[in-house]
C-alpha cells in the first residue's frame, strides 16, 4: 500500500474538501437567466431563451436579426418575447457563425417576409462538426446527465435537454461576405461585418457606428475560451483569435453582445473585457511556442503555463468552458505535432502491457484495488481513476474496479468548476454504473 500511494504523490488537481469549482459553476449559471436586454436603443438581445444569443436591431421598415437561436422552438420563443419590438418585415438576418445554436431557427424569424440572409462566404463550405465517437457515453454538454447532476454547459444552460439544436430552421445565406471586412447599410442602419475567426473560422463580428454596439459572435465568451475542446474536435487557431480580438478592441464599443451570456456596457469595461480575453489567450499562446522551441513537454508547460495574477482572477478568464490546460496541450499539437520529445514515447507499450506490468509491481489485481479504494478514501480520485483502469484495461468486466471508476469520476466531476469536464465525467459515471445494474441482473 505505500509503495502505491508514493507513486501518486503528485499533488491532486483539486483538494477532496474543495467544492468551490462547483459553486462557482452554479454561480454562472445566473448568466443564462432568461430575459430580454435592451443594448441601447433600437437594440434588443434574447438571452436564455435558447442555448445562444439573439440580437433584434430595430431598422427602417422593419427589422434586422442577428443569429436565430438553436431550433423553431426557442425562435418562436424568442419572438414572443420581443413581442411589439420586433416590426415586420424583417428585412436581414445575419449569421455570425455556423454553429447549429446560432443558426437553426431562422426560419420562425423569416416568416413570410423574405429577408437576406447574410453570412462568411466560410460559413457556406463550414464542415460540420466531426466530434468523436461517445466512448462510455461521454459528453461535454450533459444532454443525458438527470437536472440533480447539470448545473450548465458552460456557455449555455440548456444544450440538448429541452431544446436540441436542429437544422430544421436553417435558411442558406443569400448574401456573402468574401474578405475581411465590409461595410454596407441595411434598411437603413449602417453596419460593419468584420471577419474574426476564432471558436469558428467563418466568425463575424457586426458592428453598428452609430449606436455604438459590437455583436461578437462566439469570438468573445465570458469564460475562458475553448480553445480545445474535450469533445473532438481540431484545435482552435489561438493566433487568429487574438488577432480577431485585436480588431475588436480597437472599435472602441460602448456595448457588446457576445453570441452567449450577458450583454456588456460602458467603454472602459468594455476595453478591459476585451483586452484581457486577448491577453489570456496571447499569453498561453506565446508560453506554449516559448516552451515548444525550448523542447519542454506538454505535460511540463500544462504545469508551468499559468495565467499571470491578473488575468487568472478577472471575471472573462474563469475555466467554465474552455480551460487553460488543455489549451497549452491543443496548441502544442497544432503546432509541434503529437512527439512532445521524450524518446520513451517514440513506440510506447501498449496500455495493456503496461497495465499488466505495472499491475504485477504494485502486487496483483487485489493490490491495485486495495491502492485505488485507499486513494478514494483520501480524496485522490485522479489516480484512484488511473489505478481503476490499469484493472480495467485487462478486465473491462471487472465490477470492482468499474465501481472505483465510477466513485472517482464522480469525486473529480462534483468539485468541477469546468462545465464540460463535469459533464464528461458524470455521463460516463452514469453510463458505467448503467453497465453494471444491467451485467447485475443478468
Ligand atoms: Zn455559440
Amino acid at each position: 500500500m505505500a509503495i502505491v500511494s508514493t507513486l501518486g504523490m503528485t499533488a491532486p488537481a483539486l483538494a477532496a474538501d474543495d467544492f468551490s469549482g462547483h459553486d462557482k459553476l452554479k454561480a454562472h449559471s445566473e448568466e443564462f437567466r432568461k430575459r430580454v436586454v435592451e443594448v441601447t436603443e433600437g437594440v434588443y438581445t434574447a438571452i436564455g431563451y435558447s442555448a445562444s444569443n439573439v440580437t433584434l436591431i430595430q431598422a427602417e421598415g422593419g427589422s434586422i436579426i442577428v443569429d436565430t437561436s438553436a431550433n423553431p422552438v426557442d425562435a418562436k420563443a424568442i419572438v414572443e418575447a420581443f413581442g411589439d419590438r420586433m416590426a415586420h418585415p424583417v428585412r436581414a438576418i445575419i449569421y455570425t457563425h455556423n454553429h447549429p445554436d446560432h443558426t437553426g431557427g431562422a426560419t420562425i424569424f423569416a416568416g413570410d417576409d423574405k429577408p437576406e440572409i447574410y453570412s462568411h462566404k466560410l460559413l457556406v463550405t463550414a464542415k460540420p462538426d466531426t466530434g468523436r465517437g461517445r466512448r462510455d457515453g461521454g459528453d461535454a454538454f450533459g444532454t443525458a446527465l438527470p437536472d440533480d447532476q447539470f448545473i450548465n454547459a458552460g456557455t449555455q444552460l440548456e444544450y440538448g435537454r429541452v431544446t436540441p439544436h436542429t437544422r430544421e430552421g436553417f435558411l442558406p445565406p443569400t448574401q456573402t461576405l468574401d474578405g475581411e471586412e465590409e461595410s454596407l447599410a441595411i434598411a437603413g442602419v449602417p453596419l460593419q461585418l468584420i471577419l474574426t475567426p476564432g471558436e469558428a473560422d467563418e466568425n463575424i463580428s457586426v458592428w453598428l457606428p452609430d449606436r455604438e454596439v459590437l455583436i461578437a459572435g462566439d469570438v468573445f465568451l465570458k469564460s475562458f475560451p475553448n480553445i480545445a475542446p474535450l469533445r473532438g474536435l481540431p484545435t482552435r487557431p489561438a493566433d487568429k483569435w487574438v488577432a480577431s480580438l485585436d480588431k475588436l478592441i480597437a472599435l472602441n464599443a460602448e456595448h457588446v453582445v457576445p453570441g452567449h451570456m450577458s450583454t456588456l456596457a460602458g467603454v472602459e469595461e468594455v476595453k478591459d473585457a476585451l483586452t484581457a480575453y486577448r491577453d489570456g489567450i496571447k499569453f498561453v499562446y506565446d508560453k506554449t511556442m516559448e516552451g515548444i522551441s525550448k523542447g519542454k513537454t506538454p505535460d511540463e508547460l500544462v504545469q508551468e503555463v499559468k495565467l499571470p495574477a491578473r488575468l487568472a482572477q478577472h471575471p472573462y478568464l474563469q475555466e467554465y468552458y474552455g480551460t487553460v490546460a488543455w489549451a497549452v496541450r491543443g496548441i502544442y499539437s497544432q503546432n509541434a505535432g503529437w512527439f512532445g520529445g521524450n524518446p520513451t514515447h517514440i513506440f510506447p507499450l501498449t496500455d495493456r502491457e503496461r497495465a499488466e506490468k505495472v499491475v504485477a509491481l504494485a502486487g496483483g489485481k487485489e493490490k491495485m484495488l486495495e491502492g485505488a479504494e485507499a486513494s478514494l478514501s483520501a480524496g485522490e480520485f485522479q489516480w484512484a481513476a488511473e489505478q481503476a483502469d490499469y484493472i480495467l484495461v485487462m478486465e473491462p468486466q471487472n465490477s470492482e474496479a468499474t465501481k472505483a471508476k465510477v466513485r472517482a469520476l464522480r469525486g473529480l466531476g462534483q468539485r468541477q468548476m469546468n462545465a464540460t469536464a463535469r459533464n464528461y465525467y458524470l455521463t460516463v459515471a452514469r453510463s458505467l454504473e448503467k453497465g453494471l445494474q444491467a451485467s447485475d441482473s443478468k
